[in-house]
């Protein structure tokens, strides 16, 4: 369920996992009781998420970098072509 707070989204959980705020819906608790291994699971894909986030800025910054680096190259390469005749 979505935090009325902070507007961050919680799945079944009664209190934020960002802002602490509690949102007690009992039908929610009812139907859905998770155990403490589901509990970390949870919390592992919510920390997951996370560090994808990071890793995606981090992927797209070495692409860059490499794709560059080949089109520095493939310029070099026909930089000596054109000279060597
Ligand atoms: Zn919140």
């Amino acid at each position: 369920m979505k935090c009325p707070r902070c507007k961050t989204e919680n799945g079944t959980r009664t209190i934020c996992s960002k802002c602490g705020y509690f949102m007690y819906h009992p039908d929610i608790a009812n139907r859905q009781k998770m155990t403490k291994g589901q509990q970390a699971v949870a919390d592992t894909k919510i920390v997951g998420k996370k560090v994808g986030k990071v890793l995606k800025y981090v992927w797209m910054i070495i692409v860059l970098i490499v794709t560059s680096f080949w089109l520095v190259a493939g310029m070099v390469f026909l930089m000596g072509l054109i000279t060597d005749g």
